[in-house]
């Protein structure tokens, strides 16, 4: 089912969801099994899996070193179909810009469509750590309106070079992210939100937003959105701080904003047990005030480890 056949099913009752990402090639998958599991009692209806941009690494050869792209954590849309099997669950895999060919991403939607998955995010990506903008890939996408208008066509039948009478028609329903405290690269809010209308022009049909840890933020940001002509669903996207050194890389690599409270607490922690308790308590209060609020989900970002999601979901849910 798509994600907004959820939330229009759950009558305004707040749904519980979460964020997973692919384990690190070579790993099992019963890695991601062992956190999905506790969760499951909550009842999610859909879960998400990241993808990871391709990399440089460097590898040993006659002595010297040899520079490879690779790609560390891959298989997001097999993991999105043996999770959808195993738990019966609705998948959402991430479908990025960079990295990959317009023809690449038919080709995984055409895989998508086959495993009955209906739901897919669709973003640009980072750029590559050696780069300081994002660019492109050769006969790829430069922002995520193109992909999602590319994910449209195909809802519409339209290939990339042929426009097919089908008899099966993909229906994705499509995701994007937004950002409460704007993206990192935008000018300002105002020019980000008319960025977000776009992609919500091209085709989709409901919001992700970054982390934030200031509710405030948030409900401006919806207000915004509405006042800018955005009128589909406005998911929040809440991250537990789970260790101190949350505390500089959070704002350094989303530029998101930590209140002085949470700072502090953060702070007069000793241990990073500690650190993780204290990230539970503001998660825990952050997501009542957003349940109360009625927001359509709350979506959770795991980032593989699941204990404190669960500790949260289970004071609310
Ligand atoms: P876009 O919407 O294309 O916007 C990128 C920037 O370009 C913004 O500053 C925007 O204002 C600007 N812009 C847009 N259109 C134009 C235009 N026509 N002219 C000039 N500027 C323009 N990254 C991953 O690698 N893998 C993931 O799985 C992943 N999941 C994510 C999930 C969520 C919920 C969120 C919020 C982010 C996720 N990201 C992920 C990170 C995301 O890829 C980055 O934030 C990326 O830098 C921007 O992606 P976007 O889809 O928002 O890009």
């Amino acid at each position: 089912m798509k994600v907004t056949e959820h939330i229009k099913k759950s009558e305004g009752k707040t749904l519980f969801s979460f964020e997973i990402i692919p384990p690190k090639k070579g790993n099992s998958i019963q890695e991601l099994y062992n956190n999905i599991d506790p969760l499951m009692e909550f009842k999610p209806p859909f879960i998400d899996v990241t993808t990871s941009r391709e990399e440089y690494v460097y590898v040993e050869k006659n002595g010297l070193l040899d520079r490879k792209v690779t790609r560390m954590r891959p298989g997001t849309v097999g993991i999105c179909a043996a999770i959808k099997h195993k738990y019966d669950v609705d998948t959402v895999p991430h479908v990025l810009c960079g990295g990959f060919t317009k023809e690449e991403t038919e080709y995984l939607l055409v895989d998508c469509h086959y495993l009955g998955i209906q739901n897919v995010m669709a973003l640009r990506g980072d750029a590559m750590s050696h780069q300081k903008y994002f660019e492109a890939s050769k006969g790829g996408h430069q922002y995520a309106k193109e992909l999602v208008a590319q994910i449209q066509n195909l809802n519409a039948g339209k290939y990339l070079h042929e426009v097919i009478e089908t008899t099966d028609c993909a229906d994705f329903c499509i995701g994007v992210a937004g950002y409460p405290e704007k993206h990192i690269e935008a000018p300002s809010l105002q020019t980000d939100l008319k960025r977000l209308k776009e992609k919500v022009d091209a085709g989709a049909d409901y919001v992700v937003t970054q982390m934030f840890f200031d509710n405030q933020k948030y409900f401006e940001f919806v207000k915004a959105a509405k006042d800018a002509g955005i009128h589909v669903p406005i998911i929040p996207g809440i991250k537990p701080i789970a260790i101190k050194k949350h505390l500089q890389l959070l704002p350094q690599v989303f530029k998101i904003d930590i209140p002085e409270y949470l700072i502090n607490e953060v702070e007069k922690c000793k241990h990073n047990k500690d650190v993780r308790q204290v990230g539970i308590e503001f998660a825990i209060q952050q997501s009542k005030e957003l349940l109360e609020a009625g927001v359509p989900v709350l979506h959770y970002y795991s980032m593989g480890k699941s204990d404190n999601i669960h500790a949260i979901a289970s004071a609310l849910f």
